[in-house]
């Protein structure tokens, strides 16, 4: 089986199957010990974990659900996220494409699971559909050729964001604004892309309430994923279990006219082909 971990209550779980119908096998007692129990352990002997996956076979395991599975990465030594990486959303935000990847940090402390509620804060919390990149190697002025060989795989997830605090001063606070508690959904898995040839050129959506507001490809990223993980290594030591937000396309609320915030009781889906969904209510 190619390589999916989850987390379930702070275990780390192979993941069989897809995100509508899976079963899970505890890391450590399949492997009699050999692989860790903590899933942050997991990234940096991600190449032990996809030989012991490889050995898997459909019917092993329990049957399971994303709602029963924690945050695959929770505590990331790094959390960094990049703005303005998709064209038509830099135009839809009123700003002009970066020349850089834009870089902030989203705090570990916002981090929420799969099917985690977000609480929204005041009335204009939004959505933001992203590929999120989990280093495995780690390593530092990597190679744009290697950058793949240093990540462990990748997620979904949504860099939920308050606009009001994102643009309370000049220039806009982006770090704050998308770290309120609850913000930072990721999962339901991080997948293994080894052997996916089209991991820059993934479908990713948004729907709420069932009415598709994002949809892209990744391959319309304006920095792509190796040019990501090589720009920050270069600057950053990069760590096994670090995260990395890699930017939204068109389509969020605040590009509305007029803007069409969260509300109490959306159901955000954000699915990423190839990896699986996670759906978060707002509360
Ligand atoms: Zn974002």
């Amino acid at each position: 089986m190619p390589l999916k971990l989850a987390s379930i209550q702070g275990r780390a779980h192979f993941v069989i199957g897809s995100s509508n119908d899976f079963r899970v096998v505890d890391v450590e007692h399949s492997s009699k010990g050999s692989l860790p129990s903590d899933v942050m352990a997991c990234f940096s002997v991600w190449q032990s974990l996809r030989a012991h996956a490889a050995s898997l076979a459909k019917t092993d395991g329990v049957a399971c659900s994303i709602e029963q599975l924690d945050c695959p990465v929770p505590q990331p030594r790094q959390l960094f996220a990049v703005g303005l990486n998709y064209k038509k959303h830099a135009e839809e935000m009123g700003s002009p494409l970066p020349t850089t990847p834009l870089t902030f940090a989203k705090f570990q402390s916002s981090i929420n699971t799969p099917c985690g509620d977000v609480r929204l804060v005041g009335s204009t919390c939004d959505y933001e559909s992203e590929l999120v990149i989990v280093i495995g190697a780690g390593g530092i002025n990597i190679a744009q050729s290697d950058a793949w060989q240093h990540i462990a795989g990748i997620a979904a997830g949504q860099d939920i964001s308050d606009r009001t605090l994102q643009y309370s001063g000049v220039p806009p606070q982006f770090s704050l604004g998308k770290s309120r508690t609850g913000f930072t959904p990721i999962g339901p898995w991080v997948a293994d892309m080894d052997d996916n040839a089209s991991r820059d050129d993934l479908r990713l959506t948004c729907s709420v309430n069932g009415e598709i507001r994002q949809d892209t490809k990744t391959s319309d990223m304006i920095f792509d994923i190796s040019q990501i993980v090589s720009y920050l290594s270069d600057i950053c030591q990069l760590f096994p279990g670090d995260a990395i937000f890699t930017g939204t396309t068109a389509g969020v609320g605040h590009g509305h006219k007029p803007p069409i915030y969260l509300q109490r009781g959306d159901i955000i889906e954000t699915t990423l082909e190839g990896v699986g969904m996670i759906r978060n209510r707002c509360v």
